[in-house]
């Protein structure tokens, strides 16, 4: 079945009372027909439902649906993007291992790498995910794993996939790629041999900015069981209100992001003339560097958009200011448009070393395009350019 069909049509078996929607199953514990049934589950002879810390009906039909759509064989869900990244890494990593990461990646998974990992023994290098030159440097007998984000978040920069492949495969590094910018429907990062995806589910997936969640898939089952291990033990589960929600929205996902790219694209290419505007950057645009690398990789250009106001900070305090129908707020990938100033939020706490080197300007706005009518979104923008002139 094709994208949109497995997104709809993948459920969880119909109860007694022959519901057409998926119920929401909000039970902390399941009950057993014996107690031979019981201790086959808990040894793991026998599949099936234990404790909701462990499996819900909805996290699990939630689940069947990513590994669809993302066509890999292992999924599991947490309560949020944060969850499933530090849990990628504290399944898998070890102390004494080394990982090496794009320097372009979320800032709280940079803080995870960079401020917690070293205490457990775990130490990152921060490469340009453009410059394979770097990598190689970078590589130590302990490196495990290569983690990168593409397109990055708030960069769009968008790296070639095939490339980080075969540098995982030449050194035998584990390949793990934050999916959440570009969501299955535009990507599919295993198709270039990605070994785990994982993805903030509170974004696109969700697309409506209602609840947290996260989810990682993989393709190796030494990966998923090892993840798994951590979070089961340690909690970071989602819940069955949560994952429902979730696995709703993945029925419209399709039809959803098909709206936000042609938003995008028409925002971003009438934004790049104007004369208030230093450059706009959106790889559905031909003058994006890496245009015809997101043209291979993706199926449109996502629904963000960076652009730099003239003026610096200044006017980018002031341009959000002037903002009046779009939301100013750190969330993306909502039915609402939104808009962000990367320097003074979500990556402040980064050296304004660290933020220039992922690509951060004082003056950057991140636009995370909604799905109201494009000429009002242009509206909203022009009148703030010009109020903030
Ligand atoms: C938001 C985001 C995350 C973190 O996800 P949460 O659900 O907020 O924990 C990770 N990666 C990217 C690219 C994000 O945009």
């Amino acid at each position: 079945m094709k994208f949109e069909t497995q997104a709809i049509r993948t459920q969880t078996e119909t109860t007694s009372q022959r519901e057409h929607s998926t119920p929401i199953f909000p039970t902390s514990g399941y009950v057993f027909d014996s107690a031979e049934q019981m201790r086959a589950l808990f040894a793991g002879e026998e599949e099936g439902n234990i404790y909701s810390r462990y499996t819900n009906p909805n996290c699990l039909e939630f689940e069947e649906k990513m590994k669809l759509l993302e066509k890999m064989p292992y999924a599991i869900s947490s309560s949020s993007g944060m969850a499933s990244i530090f849990s990628i890494f504290m399944g898998i990593l070890k102390n004494g291992d080394h990982l090496i990461s794009s320097k372009a990646v979320f800032g709280s998974t940079f803080q995870i790498l960079d401020a917690f990992l070293p205490n457990y023994g775990i130490q990152s290098t921060f490469v340009d995910a453009f410059d394979e030159k770097t990598w190689e440097a970078a590589i130590r007998p302990t490196t495990k794993m290569f983690y990168i984000e593409s397109p990055s978040n708030p960069g769009l920069e968008v790296y070639d996939l095939s490339v980080v492949k075969a540098f995982c495969l030449k050194h035998n590094l584990i390949f793990v790629i934050d999916n959440c910018f570009a969501t299955p429907y535009l990507q599919t990062p295993a198709s270039f041999g990605a070994d785990i995806v994982c993805h903030s589910a509170t974004k696109f997936i969700d697309g409506q900015g209602r609840v947290g969640g996260g989810i990682t898939l993989c393709q190796e089952e030494e990966h998923f069981e090892l993840i798994k291990k951590f979070q089961r033990q340690t909690g970071p589960t989602l819940s069955p209100f949560n994952a429902w929600i979730l696995s709703k929205s993945l029925e419209t996902l399709a039809v959803r992001m098909e709206k936000h790219c042609a938003n995008a694209l028409e925002i971003a290419t009438a934004l790049e003339s104007h004369p208030e505007l230093n450059w706009v950057k959106y790889p559905g645009l031909v003058s994006h560097p890496n245009y015809e690398l997101a043209k291979k990789q993706m199926k449109l250009g996502g629904g963000l958009i960076a652009f730099e106001v003239k003026g610096g900070l200044e006017r980018g305090r002031a341009f959000l200011d002037g903002i009046s129908m779009c939301s100013v707020s750190a969330n993306l990938g909502d039915t609402r448009s939104i808009i962000t100033h990367p320097a003074s939020t979500t990556h402040s706490k980064l050296s304004e070393e660290q933020r220039l080197d992922s690509g951060i300007t004082q003056g950057m706005i991140r636009l995370s395009v909604g799905l109201e009518h494009p000429e009002d979104i242009l509206a909203d923008i022009y009148q703030s350019l010009e109020k903030s002139k």
